[in-house]
């Protein structure tokens, strides 16, 4: 276990209505990241658009990573060349879909990082909150700590990750909801939805957040948060 936490503890196994799809086992949140969840899906948190910030700093960090590793590991690479992140919009559905081209995560590191406390700066954050009694201090340690990947919470009622390392020679999803104190993973078996590489993050936003999928809201968070991050972001509207 990462940081001395306990992964997320599988204990359920659903089959999947169409039998071919593969079944999506249920995980259970560590109970910080319930209590995280919890906090963030609930609060009067104002600065909810830090959550592209948090996402293309992600995107960015598993490019760094697939870029270091490629430099004795040149295979990793794949074909598929293109260091970049993708960020897509449909704003009639009020969707927003963040590709990047990096790393990826195993099925296990799907469990280990986006189920458990992985980041130091979210332990700090929740080290503060035990130690906050009043509730109202909760909303400014989200702006000084940063949330991370759970920041997707801020503005989406569900979120799927649908990723491939090349560690795996398997794509899969992981699929979380707001209130919801649990998630699952699977195989992704949708042939269109395969990528050779990286991962791709869809949120669906909840209803009173949907402004965020604007392409022009979009442009302007990634020119005041993300500009310089050292990887090419394309952007583009897909119209619902
Ligand atoms: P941090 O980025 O500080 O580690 P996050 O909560 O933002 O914390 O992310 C947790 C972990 O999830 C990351 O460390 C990384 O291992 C994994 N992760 C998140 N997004 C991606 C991504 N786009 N590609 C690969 N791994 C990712
Ligand atoms: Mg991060």
């Amino acid at each position: 276990p990462r940081n001395g936490f306990f992964l997320g503890s599988r204990f359920e196994s659903t089959a999947a209505a169409d039998a071919s799809d593969a079944p999506a086992e249920k995980y259970e949140y560590q109970a910080e990241v319930s209590r995280l969840m919890d906090l963030i899906v609930h609060s009067l948190y104002s600065n909810k658009e830090v959550f592209l910030r948090e996402l293309i700093s992600n995107a960015s960090d598993a490019l760094d990573k697939l870029r270091f590793l490629s430099v004795t590991q040149p295979e990793l690479l794949g074909g598929a060349g293109e260091l970049d992140i993708r960020v897509q919009s449909d704003k009639d559905n009020g969707i927003i879909t963040i590709t990047d081209s990096g790393i990826g995560m195993t099925r296990q590191e799907l469990v280990d990082c986006l189920g458990t406390i992985a980041q130091s700066g979210t332990a700090k954050f929740l080290k503060s909150m035990k130690e906050s009694k009043d509730s109202g201090s909760d909303n400014n340690l989200i702006g000084q700590f940063g949330v991370g990947f759970y920041s997707a919470f801020l503005v989406s009622d569900r979120v799927v990750v649908s990723t491939k390392s090349p560690k795996s020679d398997k794509q899969y999803v992981w699929e979380g909801e707001a209130n919801a104190g649990s998630y699952t993973i699977r195989e992704e078996t949708d042939s269109e939805k395969l990528i050779p590489r990286g991962t791709r993050l869809t949120l669906y936003l909840k209803h009173d957040d949907k402004g965020f999928a604007h392409p022009e809201k979009i442009q302007k968070l990634l020119k005041n948060y993300s500009q310089f991050v050292s990887f090419p972001i394309y952007t583009w509207e897909e119209k619902g």
